[in-house]
């Protein structure tokens, strides 16, 4: 019997397979479009869908494979809102520098924070 006429490996995998879907090109034209890059937690591997909207505040999409897997989001306690894992956003700091992660072209134009540049 020829092999490949099995399923994909994926198959016993739903996560994987749910992976896979969302990174779909089509869906990967709309993050571009939309400013947001996918980024790779440091230490526990979950991916996010980053956006800087200044150059102090990064719009996070967690997935909800994401929110399981992240260790820091993981044990937060009952009812406790927790933004992102600190290795996640070093993560993110580092793909803003490399220029990864798309800076809004006129940055402070948010809410009157301009003094603080
Ligand atoms: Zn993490």
């Amino acid at each position: 019997m020829p092999t490949w006429a099995k399923a994909p490996d994926f198959a016993d995998q739903p996560r994987t397979l749910a992976r896979v879907r969302e990174a779909t090109a089509t869906d990967r034209e709309d993050y571009l479009r939309s400013g947001l890059c996918l980024i790779q937690c440091g230490r526990c591997g979950i991916r996010v869908l980053a956006k800087k909207n200044s150059p102090q505040h990064t719009s996070i999409q967690w997935t909800t494979d994401g929110t399981r897997q992240c260790a820091a989001l993981a044990t937060r306690a009952a009812g406790e809102v927790v933004e992102s894992c600190p290795d996640l956003q070093a993560s993110i700091d580092s793909a803003a520098r490399d220029g990864r992660l798309a800076m809004p072209r006129e940055p402070g134009d948010t809410n009157g924070n301009r003094r603080a540049g």
